[in-house]
């Protein structure tokens, strides 16, 4: 068979440890023999990172804007073990949090649902797919450690010099303070983003924060997406048979359990990056949740959504076995191979796709499975298979496809 042939490069952000191992793998089995990968390559490796003070990660996402798709490995974002383990010069920022400040955007991030693997909660039936502002608020706060008695203030001071301020906290003794921003071109664009997105897979769309506390700032996200769904979505969403939803984010995580999936649950934040753990574990793993970043401009980023399985990268190192599951990962290529195939107009890319997200599913479903699924399987007689035994699995149903 004649290789596939790609007219534009995706932008290709490799990353580290088990995740970086699992890459390779995915590359060398299930994509190289089948496709002339057209990449144009960028290592986000922590090394690589330190090496060019982090220019790689802007390097990567300024790519982004010129191609259109990138696909990413998981990657370190360094703490204190960090920087003695690898010999940092800086404790270099989340290149997710770099690319996601560069792109603008919003994370959108759904499980792969395959038989065998059920739902924690009984009355979850369809994917919920967790779309999360990637702009802002906690992640790019300022913080500040109060040492004693004194008063804090938010201070704004206009262009002209005028100043507005609002009392923080009196402090009598030690303490905190944290203040933190957004912008309401970032929030109208999150808005966009979502209902887009519900019109383009035609699901509902929930959205929630803590309004009646929050009076300005979450309120300002109420009033931005309520303003931009009736000026611009209601008349698309009634033709669609889609409704929109807003509700208190506490009322939100109660219907959430209750509910039985099939829509999307649009986050602030820190609400995405927690509730989305959650949900990928409720729906069985995380290491079988996609996740992609959309720009309001149309640029997209795929990944997976867990980290780099440091643990187990380590047992490698040993020589030992893993079982790391790398579905995710291979999920995040197909996103991308399929959206760069729509775009160049190239089908024969985008049933590539098609057939070896099929070929995965169809694999575990068959019974072999890496050992994170095999623990929670409702199938019986499973195979448990190690990182590259599961790949070459994946090769041999995607080989009888093609
Ligand atoms: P993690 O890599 O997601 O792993 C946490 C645990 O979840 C693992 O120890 C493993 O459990 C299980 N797990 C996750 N993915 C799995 C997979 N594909 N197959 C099998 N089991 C899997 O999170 P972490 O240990 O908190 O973080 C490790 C590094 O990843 C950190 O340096 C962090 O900065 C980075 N990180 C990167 C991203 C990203 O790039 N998007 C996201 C999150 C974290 P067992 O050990 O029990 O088997
Ligand atoms: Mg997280």
């Amino acid at each position: 068979m004649a290789k596939i042939k790609m007219t534009t490069p995706l932008v290709e952000m490799d990353g580290d440890e088990m995740t970086r191992i699992l890459w390779k793998m995915i590359k060398d089995e299930l994509l190289l023999p089948f496709i002339e990968l057209n990449t144009e390559y960028y290592d986000l490796g922590l090394e690589y990172r330190n090496e060019t003070n982090d220019q790689v990660t802007v390097d990567s996402a300024e790519a982004t804007k010129k191609y259109g798709v990138a696909v990413k490995c998981a990657t370190i974002t360094p703490n204190a073990a960090r920087m003695t383990e690898y010999n940092l010069k800086e404790m270099w920022k989340s290149p997710n949090g770099t690319i996601r400040a560069i792109l603008d955007g919003t994370v959108f991030r759904a499980p792969i649902i395959v038989k065998g693997i059920e739902p924690t909660v009984r009355t979850w039936k369809k994917p919920i797919t967790i779309a999360r502002h990637a702009y802002g608020d906690v992640y790019k706060g300022s913080e500040m450690k109060i040492p004693g008695a004194g008063k804090a203030e938010i201070v704004y001071t206009a262009e002209d010099g005028t100043e507005t301020r609002e009392l923080i906290h009196n402090f009598k003794g030690k303490g905190i303070v944290q203040g933190m921003h957004n912008l309401d071109e970032s929030i109208e664009s999150f808005a966009r983003s979502c209902f887009n997105y519900a019109l383009d897979t035609k699901q509902d769309i929930w959205f929630a924060t803590k309004d009646t506390i929050s009076k300005k700032y979450d309120h300002t996200f109420k009033d931005i997406f309520q303003e931009i769904y009736d000026k611009e979505y209601d008349a698309k969403f009634k033709a669609a048979g889609i409704e929109y939803f807003y509700t208190l984010i506490d009322d939100a995580v109660a219907r959430v359990i209750r509910s039985e999936g099939g829509y999307i649950w649009a986050c602030k934040n820190y609400d995405g990056d927690v509730m989305s753990d959650m949900v990928a574990t409720a729906f069985g793993s995380l290491a079988m949740m996609t996740s992609v970043l959309v720009s309001p401009q149309g640029y997209y980023e795929y990944e997976a959504a867990h980290g780099t399985v440091q643990r187990h990268y380590y047992k490698h190192l040993k020589g030992e076995e893993t079982s790391t599951n790398s579905v995710a990962t291979i999920f995040a290529w197909t996103g991308a191979l399929r959206k760069r195939g729509e775009l160049d107009g190239n089908k024969e890319l985008m049933e590539f796709a098609d057939k070896l997200e099929k070929a995965t599913i169809d694999t575990i479903e068959s019974g072999k499975m890496t050992k994170d699924l095999a623990l929670i399987t409702t199938l019986e007689n499973v195979t448990v298979l190690n990182s590259e035994n599961f790949i070459k699995a994946v090769r041999e149903n995607l080989e009888k496809m093609l």
